[in-house]
């Protein structure tokens, strides 16, 4: 068991941790965030309920420039149920931070609402890949400033079909970002995904839940 503070997360986030209870890492957050907070590319594999949502999601809220307004992270997932719990985590996770703006846009809701809220504008965008690519293609979107995207439930998003959709999504951000590939299973396809997406990553593989 590994506590937070041995790793060098900015002091709110440190504190609301402890705020929140979480006391020691779970292994795939002691494994990955070292990784994650140096700025690398990772693959990393847990089973559900492992703490992978914080594993990233400290990771995009360490780097984020609060005082820069513009969309600096990306999370893509496979359902808006995913997309909501992931948002809402982060959400917890930024408690000790002030007036960070997450934004998730997801199908099966208006287009109209989400389209509004994007002119408000974010730091942080969570959904699913159809709804942010028809965002993008509408012009909606301004990705140009993100230095981090990830991709969580990885092998579900590409059992859904979303390989084209996944790849448009990527040619529209900075070749120089952070790459984080989460996913429950790897099979050949999530390789060579990632072998496109992601540079030199670290894998990491986790086989208990906890
Ligand atoms: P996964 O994405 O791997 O399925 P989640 O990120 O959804 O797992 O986390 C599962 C649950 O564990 C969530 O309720 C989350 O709040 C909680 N959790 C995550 N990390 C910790 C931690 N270090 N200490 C205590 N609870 C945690
Ligand atoms: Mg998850």
């Amino acid at each position: 068991m590994t506590a937070f503070d041995t790793l060098p997360l900015r002091p709110e986030l440190l504190s609301n941790l402890n705020t929140l209870g979480y006391t020691s890492m779970t292994p795939i957050q002691a494994e990955a965030l070292p990784s994650v907070l140096q700025g690398k590319d990772v693959i990393a594999q847990a089973k559900t309920g492992s703490g992978k949502t914080a594993a990233f999601g400290l990771g995009l809220l360490h780097r984020l420039e609060v005082e820069r307004f513009c969309i600096q992270s990306l999370v893509l997932c496979p359902t808006r149920e995913l997309a909501d719990q992931v948002a809402g985590e982060i959400r917890r996770l930024a408690r000790g931070m002030h007036n960070v703006k997450v934004l998730t846009l997801c199908g099966g809701q208006p287009f109209g609402p989400q389209a509004q809220s994007l002119e408000h504008g974010a730091h942080i965008i969570v959904g699913t890949p159809g709804r942010i690519d028809d965002h993008l293609r509408k012009g909606n979107l301004q990705l140009a400033q993100v230095n981090l995207l990830v991709l969580d439930e990885a092998d579900r998003m590409l059992d859904m079909g979303f390989q084209d959709t996944l790849d448009a999504i990527v040619e529209q951000l900075p070749k120089a970002r952070q790459t984080l590939l989460f996913s429950a299973t790897f099979p050949e396809k999530i390789a060579s995904l990632s072998a496109r997406l992601l540079r030199e990553p670290e894998r990491i593989t986790v086989e208990s839940a906890h």
